[in-house]
C-alpha cells in the first residue's frame, strides 16, 4: 500500500470503501427449496408444432393448437397427427419433439417439417430446471430482483428489495435561506437529497444544523425512520467541526475518518446502532463525490446489490499537472468518448461541477495528455 508522506494517517479510497462494505449488513433470504419440479411438465419452448419425431418429414394433419396455460390431455398426438404449439404450452401426450414454425411448410390442416427432428428437440424436459426438493437458494443469500422471480414461483410471500430511507442534513451556522455575504444558501442538503434519489435511495430533507455539539447529539439520538443519514460540514479539523466528537461521545462505531483523496478527505462514516451516518465534508465538490461513491456502496449492501463499480475508463485530451500526494479527481468534459479537463477551481467551485460530466481520477505526479485513466461519471 503507498502511503501520502505527509497524511500517513488517511485510509486509501478503496480500503474505506471496503470498510464501509463489510460493516454494513446485506438482506438474506430463509432457505428456499423447489416445491415441484421445474418445469413441472414437458413444455414447448418454442412456437412451432409438436409431434413425433420418429416420422420424419412426412405430412402431418394439425388437430389444434395449444396455448400456455392450457390442459393438454384434450389432444393425443397419434401417427400421421400434430398438434399446433405456442410457447410455454405443455406438450400433448404422443409428441416428443416440436418443429419451429420457421421449420414447418404448412397448408391448410397439414404441416411438413423441412428438417427431421429428434426427439426432445425444442422441448423444455420435466424437471431439467430443478428437481422437487432441490435447494434454490440457500439460508442466508442475499435477496436481489433477480432471486425474486424464485420466491414468486415456489409461492413465497415476496420480499422486495426495500427502498433505503436516507435523511440528508447540513451542518454549518453560515448556512440560511436569505444570505448575507458572510452566509450562505445550502446548497449541499438539496444537491445530496437529488443524488440520494437519483442513486434509487428513498429521501428526505432536513433543515441544516447549526454548529453545536448539543444540537447535533439530539438529531442523531433521535435520527428519525431512517437507515442512512447524510450530513454535509463538521467534519474537518475546524474549532466548529464537531461531528466526530459528538458520533464518539454517543457510542458510534467510527468506520473511518479522513480519506486520500482531493477534494474529500474529512469524509467519516459511523454506525451509531444501526443507523449509518455518513458525514460528508462540507465543500460542496467534495460533498458531491464522496456521496456518489460512498453512497452508492452503502445503498447496494443495504439491498443486497453486488458490490457497484461506479468506475468508466477514457483517456484525456490534455495533461493535468498534479503535484499533490493524494489522488485527485479532476472534473472534465466528455467529449467524443475522452476526457478533456476543465480548468477547475478546487472543492467550493459549484460553477464547473455544473459543467463537469466527469470526475478524472489522477495519480500523484499528474497525468500526461492520452494518457488512459479511470472516471466518474458526474450523475
Ligand atoms: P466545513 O467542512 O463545515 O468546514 O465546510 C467547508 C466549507 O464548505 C465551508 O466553506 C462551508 O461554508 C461550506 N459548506 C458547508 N456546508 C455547506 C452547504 N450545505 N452548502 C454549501 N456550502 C457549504
Ligand atoms: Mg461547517
Amino acid at each position: 500500500m503507498t502511503m501520502s508522506c505527509d497524511h500517513p494517517d488517511l485510509l486509501p479510497l478503496d480500503e474505506a470503501l471496503r470498510r464501509l462494505w463489510e460493516a454494513l449488513p446485506a438482506p438474506s433470504l430463509s432457505e428456499v427449496r423447489a416445491k415441484r419440479d421445474d418445469p413441472a411438465t414437458d413444455r414447448a419452448s418454442m412456437d412451432g408444432v409438436a409431434l413425433r419425431a420418429s416420422e420424419g418429414r412426412i405430412p402431418r394433419r394439425i388437430l389444434g393448437t395449444l396455448f400456455a396455460g392450457e390442459d393438454p390431455t384434450g389432444f393425443t398426438v397419434v401417427p400421421g397427427t400434430a398438434v399446433r404449439i405456442m410457447t410455454g404450452a405443455a406438450m400433448p401426450p404422443g409428441a416428443d419433439a416440436v418443429v419451429p414454425v420457421e421449420q414447418l411448410l404448412t397448408s391448410g390442416i397439414t404441416t411438413s417439417p423441412l428438417v427431421d427432428p429428434s426427439p426432445g428437440d425444442h422441448v423444455s424436459v420435466r424437471g431439467c430446471l430443478a428437481r422437487a426438493g432441490d435447494l434454490l437458494l440457500a439460508e442466508g443469500t442475499p435477496i436481489n430482483a433477480a432471486r425474486v422471480a424464485l420466491l414468486a414461483q415456489e409461492g413465497h410471500a415476496i420480499q422486495t428489495c426495500p427502498r433505503i430511507r436516507v435523511g440528508v442534513a447540513s451542518t454549518g451556522d453560515e448556512l440560511v435561506q436569505n444570505p448575507l455575504p458572510h452566509q450562505l444558501r445550502d446548497s449541499n442538503g438539496p444537491m445530496l437529497f437529488a443524488l440520494a434519489r437519483t442513486l434509487g435511495a428513498e429521501a428526505e430533507l432536513r433543515a441544516p444544523l447549526p454548529d453545536d455539539p448539543i444540537a447535533l447529539a439530539t438529531a442523531l439520538r433521535a435520527p428519525g425512520d431512517i437507515r442512512i443519514l447524510l450530513t454535509s460540514g463538521g467534519v474537518s479539523m475546524g474549532d466548529h467541526d464537531h461531528l466526530p466528537a459528538v458520533l464518539k461521545e454517543l457510542g458510534a462505531t467510527i468506520l473511518f475518518h479522513r480519506i486520500r483523496l482531493k477534494p474529500g478527505k474529512p469524509m467519516l462514516a459511523a454506525l451509531l446502532g444501526e443507523l449509518l451516518v455518513l458525514g460528508l465534508p462540507g465543500n460542496p465538490v467534495s460533498a458531491y463525490l464522496n456521496a456518489l461513491l460512498f453512497l452508492s456502496q452503502a445503498l447496494a449492501r443495504l439491498e443486497g446489490r453486488i458490490a457497484p463499480d461506479p468506475w468508466c475508463k477514457g483517456r484525456l485530451t490534455a495533461a493535468v499537472k498534479y503535484k499533490g500526494d493524494r489522488p485527485l479527481l479532476h472534473p472534465c468534459r466528455l467529449v467524443g468518448g475522452r476526457l478533456e479537463p476543465l480548468p477547475g477551481k478546487g472543492s467550493a467551485d459549484l460553477v464547473t461541477l455544473a459543467k463537469a460530466d466527469a470526475f478524472a481520477w489522477i495519480e500523484p505526479g499528474g497525468l500526461e495528455a492520452g494518457a488512459k485513466t479511470r472516471w466518474l461519471p458526474v450523475l
